[in-house]
């Protein structure tokens, strides 16, 4: 029996895991696929305050290692299972066997949608991108697109039109999502063209970057655009089935919690893109797994 369970090992479930730690609370952390989460996905990240441009990759790294040297287990391990013990603790079936905790902070994260073509894994970081805000400006003067017809795809636009030589959005529909206002504010810009009933078909690299995508009309018409830069806007999924039985989610699958990170389970935390909110960023992924780790430290305290 361990005081605190974390799952997920991003950012938030990181964050929480030193805060905890420091806090001098038996805390392990689980992370299946790899530490780190979908910051190390991002080439440089020039937007985490105090250390200008670090690497995804070596941030994920020092966040991995300062909750190893504050006293954490941090288990290269999946949990597959969450449910409550008699008792009111819960029980985790892990890739490695189970385990049980008096507290939990749920901090899986949220994957983006994607493409789904061939050699899109190995295109990200090298032109493929699924945050604008993070990734934008490493594309400044350059030929860029968009896909999706939401909102996140025209804000994205919009954002990339104020930096990029051209930006083509691409959407699949002649409708979209996204709200008129943004609509209109995107057909206003002089360097961003809207391509409907349009999908891409083909990302062709040069030299391990993007160089140009295929893009295929209603009509069957195919055509090629040049780009170094693909953002793909087309919505989160949350990682939040295993969450489902014990805390409330919303509409989309995001964990509903208080501003203190408590779902309506007691003992149950949630904190980074998996629980409901505005703004999914590493810094507010940061925040929450601060605010998770010193709430679940006050109920272990109070129990
Ligand atoms: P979204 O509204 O779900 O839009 C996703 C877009 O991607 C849709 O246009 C969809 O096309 C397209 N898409 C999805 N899978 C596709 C595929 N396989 N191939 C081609 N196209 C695909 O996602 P979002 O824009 O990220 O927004 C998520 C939520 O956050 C929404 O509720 C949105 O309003 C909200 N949001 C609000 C703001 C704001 O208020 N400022 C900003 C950003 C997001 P279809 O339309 O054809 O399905």
């Amino acid at each position: 029996m361990i005081e605190l369970a974390v799952i997920g090992g991003g950012p938030a479930g990181l964050t929480a895991t030193l805060y905890a730690a420091r806090a001098g609370r038996s805390v392990a952390v689980f992370e299946g696929s790899g530490f780190g989460g979908q910051i190390t996905l991002s080439l440089l990240v020039e937007n985490y305050p105090g250390l200008g441009a670090v690497s995804g990759m070596e941030l994920g790294d020092r966040m991995y290692a300062q909750a190893e040297a504050a006293g954490a287990e941090l288990a290269f391990s999946g949990v597959q299972r969450i449910e409550r013990n008699t008792d009111g603790t819960f029980l985790l079936e892990t890739e490695d066997g189970a385990i049980s905790a008096r507290a939990v902070i749920y901090a899986a994260g949220a994957k983006p949608r994607t493409l789904g073509l061939p050699g899109e894994e190995e295109l990200v970081g090298r032109g493929v991108s699924y945050c604008a805000l993070c990734d934008g400006p490493f594309f400044d003067g350059q030929d860029v697109a968009v896909a999706g017809g939401g909102n996140t795809a025209f804000e994205d636009a919009l954002f990339l039109a104020g930096r990029c030589r051209s930006v083509t959005l691409i959407h699949r529909r002649k409708t979209f999502r996204a709200e008129q206002a943004l609509v209109e504010q995107a057909a206003q810009r002089k360097n961003l063209t809207i391509l409907t009933d349009t999908v891409i078909t083909d990302l062709h690299a040069d030299n391990g970057e993007l160089e140009h995508l295929l893009l295929k009309n209603a009509d069957g018409r195919e055509t090629r655009l040049p780009v170094s830069g693909l953002f793909v806007a087309f919505g989160r999924v949350p990682d939040t089935e295993m969450a489902a039985a014990l805390a409330e989610r919303d509409q989309e699958g995001y964990l509903l919690t208080n501003d203190r990170m408590e779902t309506a389970a007691p003992g149950f935390f949630a904190a980074g893109d998996c629980r409901h909110k505005q703004v999914r960023q590493l810094t507010t992924a940061v925040s929450d797994g601060t605010l998770a780790a010193v709430s679940a430290c006050r109920w272990l305290a109070e129990q």
